[in-house]
Order: C-alpha cells, then sequence, then structure tokens
C-alpha cells in the first residue's frame, strides 16, 4: 500500500475526481478526511469503504469560508494525530462567461472558491507540515484552463492560471522544508462539475468549444486519482512545483 497511515485532506470529495481520489487513497491504507459543502456524496462513498484497509470521515467545510478550511485541517491533525497530504479539488465553473459578461458576483464567487479556498489551505497546511519532521505533500487540481487561454470562461480560466502560480510559488519556497507542492491540470474529465452551468454565455461556449474536437477523448475521474496517488506518494519524491497536465494530449496538439 502506497499510503499506509497516511492522513490526507480532499476537498470537494463528495462528487467526481475528490470521491475517485478519496476512493483510492482510503484504498491504499491512507486516513482520508473527505470534506465537500454537501455531505450526500462522501456518505455514500464512506458506506463504500467498509471493506477498505484505510479510513474515512466526512468533514463538512465550504472551501471559500476561512474558517471551515481551517477547522477541516485541524480536525484532521485532531483526529488523526498529523497531517501528511492535502488534496486542493474541490472547484466550479464559470459558465463560460467572457470579460465582458462577467459580473462582480460571479468572479467573487468562483475566485473564492477556486482560488483564495486553495490560499486559505496551502496556508494551514504548511503551518502545520513545518511542524512536523515528515514535512508533507500538497495536490492542487488546477485546470487545462489554467494553462490556456480558452478552456473555460474569464474567471474560471484566471482562477486557474493563479492555482497554477501558486503551487509553483509554494513549491520552491518550501522545497528545503520537506514539503512538496505539485498541481495537476485535467483537460475534460466526465464529472458532475456541468450540473452546476446555468445559462451558459453563448459566444463563451461558441469560443470555448471551438476546440473540443481537438481533444482525443474524455478522461474518467479514476485515471486523475492515479495521477493524484503517484504525487501524493514517494514515488514521486523528485516532483516538486511541477505543473502535470492529464489531459490525453489534447494540448499536444
Ligand atoms: P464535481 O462537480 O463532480 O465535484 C466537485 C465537488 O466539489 C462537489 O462534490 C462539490 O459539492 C464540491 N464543492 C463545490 N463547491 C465547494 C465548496 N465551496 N466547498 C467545498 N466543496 C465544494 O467536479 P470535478 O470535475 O470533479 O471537479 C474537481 C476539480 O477538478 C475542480 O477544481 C475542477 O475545476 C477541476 N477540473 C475539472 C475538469 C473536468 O472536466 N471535470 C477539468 C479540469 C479541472
Amino acid at each position: 500500500m502506497k499510503l499506509l497511515n497516511e492522513v490526507a485532506v480532499i476537498t470537494g470529495a463528495g462528487s467526481g475526481m475528490g470521491r475517485a481520489m478519496a476512493r483510492l487513497f482510503v484504498s491504499e491504507g491512507a486516513k482520508v478526511v473527505a470534506a465537500d459543502i454537501v455531505p450526500k456524496g462522501v456518505e455514500e462513498l464512506i458506506s463504500e469503504c467498509g471493506d477498505l484497509p484505510g479510513e474515512i470521515v466526512y468533514c463538512k467545510a465550504d472551501v471559500s469560508k476561512r474558517a471551515e478550511v481551517e477547522a477541516m485541517l485541524d480536525f484532521a491533525v485532531e483526529k488523526f494525530g498529523n497531517l501528511d497530504i492535502l488534496v486542493n479539488n474541490a472547484g466550479i465553473m464559470d459558465n463560460m462567461m467572457p470579460v465582458g459578461e462577467v459580473s462582480d458576483e460571479l468572479w467573487d464567487r468562483v475566485m473564492n472558491i477556486n482560488l483564495k479556498g486553495v490560499m486559505f489551505a496551502c496556508r494551514r497546511a504548511v503551518d502545520i507540515m513545518l511542524g512536523q519532521s515528515a514535512g508533507g505533500r500538497i495536490i492542487n487540481i488546477a485546470s487545462l484552463g489554467g494553462l490556456q487561454g480558452c478552456r473555460a470562461g474569464a474567471a474560471y480560466t484566471a482562477s486557474k492560471f493563479a492555482v497554477v502560480g501558486l503551487t509553483r510559488n509554494i513549491g520552491y519556497m518550501y522545497a528545503a522544508k520537506g514539503i512538496r507542492c505539485n498541481a495537476i491540470c485535467p483537460g475534460a474529465v466526465e464529472t458532475n462539475i456541468g450540473t452546476g452551468m446555468r445559462e451558459p454565455s453563448e459566444l463563451g461556449m461558441e469560443r470555448a468549444l471551438g476546440g473540443i474536437n481537438l481533444n482525443p477523448r474524455i478522461g474518467a475521474s479514476g485515471e486523475i486519482a492515479n495521477v493524484a496517488l503517484f504525487l501524493a506518494s514517494n514515488d514521486s519524491s523528485i516532483i516538486n512545483g511541477a505543473v502535470i497536465t492529464a489531459d490525453s494530449g489534447w494540448s499536444a496538439y
């Protein structure tokens, strides 16, 4: 088992990639705090994990709220004694709004969840990990939209570019302190993220979907979970501050 007795916090663990990661980490022996703003998905997941070797507990946390994010990480330490792995996975889409159609409210909502929440969690996790001899590993789920200009709307794209920058900054800043921080940039993955899209921008859809035929295929959540497991385990001990695309080659064209 690659994560035996390792303590991991995963945000957005009730659906899609977060759920696949939580399950895989538990099957690899980890003690997982599965955080989500919605309890249902994690409750189902917990019942599925009964025979797996690790442990899993739910923690209700809205990543856009600093106090809830800090309480989530402190809960992991109280419950399991330390914090080895943080996966900042929770995120939302932005209705593909080009900048001319972005409301202040949409911008703030996307930034607060996709970026500020990641910063809140990294800040508290680094504080905890610096106090541990074993350090720790942080994995941020960015997006191909954090590397290329038109995979989503303006707010989502800006938020994910910022997550990439934050990841690389943390990776280097704490490289000598035993903390590794890497990002995964998935392309298109089959999850529930699209269900949050209501009244998407016509222009945004037309422009952002223009290159969809170049995508070799849609990925599965489990494939992203495999990449996260690699980054969470010592198999990736030399990898730090890296941004790994997981997109079937879509961005290689
Ligand atoms: P999903 O909608 O299936 O799952 C996201 C989970 O995050 C849900 O369980 C949701 O309840 C939770 N969540 C939403 N807002 C939250 C908040 N404020 N606090 C806590 N939890 C919250 O989506 P997914 O596709 O699995 O997305 C996971 C990550 O992957 C996101 O960061 C997303 O931007 C990124 N991503 C997705 C794709 C894709 O094609 N699906 C591609 C690239 C990147």
